[in-house]
């Protein structure tokens, strides 16, 4: 066993919730830095109550701790620096200062070749129109930085749509700037959920195809059928390799025509690797821990066949979940609000044809 025990993560939503309960088996503890009363994680581990920028809480929590994580990637950059200087910070602070700005990590996978939709850079309302001409009709326009679950984005169809979002920018203009992109008329989303240790390791999870609605992820699904694993193990490769990664990284693809184009990378444990936890052979929280500790990695490999279907806003009737084959609840702790993530059910099956059936019977409980 290594000598690495003591587990700190800014953060403390669900995320760092289910790296604790993962990594207690592996003799593991845990603090949270975290300024909200009763989060998710704080339920299951010490907290540090203080803002993620509190530099005196900072401290505590490098004094507390042989290895610092996070669980969400809004971490203050300059935060994750000043606790590298003391304690081992994984993923590496600048791999979550590219992925916070959509400009930066769209830049990025163009370096390193790895296909994603036309992009501009749109500062005020005034280079809308001219960026539109790159991009063309339809296209989706983001903010720069801090947009989640669809927050922050408009999709752009027609000239009113133009007009309504020129109108928005001139009016509450966002201080980071915004991306707009072209929209890609995709057949699927998919997502690989790779990762590698501080050893050089790596491994990578089937692709996940993913449904969302509202931007909010609903559903995963594991294997995906004829999906370009090998394809994506290559450019996730790459984006390791350039970032001197370690732990967990999600990268979201549409697929079209056999091509794969790279929307968003998240750098960390992801929604679309929740299945992992019933349907892998190791789960991506455990993996995520056992990289950044230098341990060797876990298999990656499907169970059969997975899914997960996310509970958002309303919690399920307990009990019907409980009853239904093959089917495991996973809640965070959190009260019911409209569009919120409350917990997630993962199903393991021994078909397709078994899978789908039961998905049918979890999306109604
Ligand atoms: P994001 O926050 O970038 O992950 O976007 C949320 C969701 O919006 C994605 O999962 C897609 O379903 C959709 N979306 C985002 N960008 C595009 C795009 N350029 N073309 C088509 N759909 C998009």
């Amino acid at each position: 066993m290594t000598q690495i025990s003591r587990i700190g993560i800014i953060g403390g939503g669900q995320l760092g919730r289910m790296l604790a309960l993962a990594g207690y088996p592996l003799g593991f503890t845990f603090c949270c830095l975290e300024p909200t009363a009763n989060p998710p994680m704080g339920q299951v581990a010490q907290q540090i109550s203080a803002n993620y920028d509190d530099e005196a809480a900072l401290l505590e929590l490098a004094a507390r701790s042989d290895v610092i994580t996070y669980e969400f990637e809004i971490v203050p950059v300059n935060a994750a620096r000043m606790l590298a200087q003391r304690v081992p910070v994984y993923p590496p602070p600048n791999a979550l200062e590219v992925s916070q700005d959509r400009i930066h990590e769209k830049r990025c996978f163009e370096r390193l070749g790895i296909p994603t939709p036309i992009f501009v850079d749109v500062n005020t309302s005034d280079d809308l129109l001219s960026a539109i001409q790159q991009t063309s009709l339809p296209c989706v326009l983001k903010t720069r930085r801090f947009g989640y679950d669809g927050k922050g984005q408009w999709v752009l169809r027609t000239q009113a749509d133009v007009a309504a979002a020129e109108a928005e920018l001139r009016q509450q203009p966002s201080p980071t700037g915004y991306i707009l992109e072209s929209f890609v008329a995709f057949e699927r989303e998919l997502s690989i959920i790779a990762v590698r240790s501080t050893t050089g390791e790596m491994a990578f999870y089937p692709l996940t195809h993913n449904v969302h609605r509202d931007g909010i992820l609903r559903v995963s699904q594991a294997p995906s059928t004829n999906a370009p694993q090998t394809l994506a193990e290559g450019y996730a490769t790459r984006v390791l390799n350039d970032l001197n990664y370690v732990g967990v990284l999600a990268i979201e693809f549409f697929e079209k025509g056999g091509a794969l184009i790279a929307n968003e990378m998240a750098p960390r444990v992801h929604n679309s690797g929740h299945w992992t936890q019933d349907g892998a052979v190791t789960s991506q929280f455990e993996n995520h821990l056992r990289a950044i500790c230098g341990l060797p990695l876990g298999g990656t490999q499907v169970r059969g066949h997975a899914a997960m279907v996310n509970l958002i806003g309303e919690l399920p009737d307990v009990d019907g979940v409980l009853r239904a084959p093959g089917a495991h609840l996973h809640l965070y702790g959190k009260a019911p609000r409209a569009g919120r993530k409350l917990g997630h059910i993962n199903l393991v099956a021994n078909s397709e044809a078994e899978l789908q059936a039961r998905l049918q019977r979890a999306t109604h409980l």
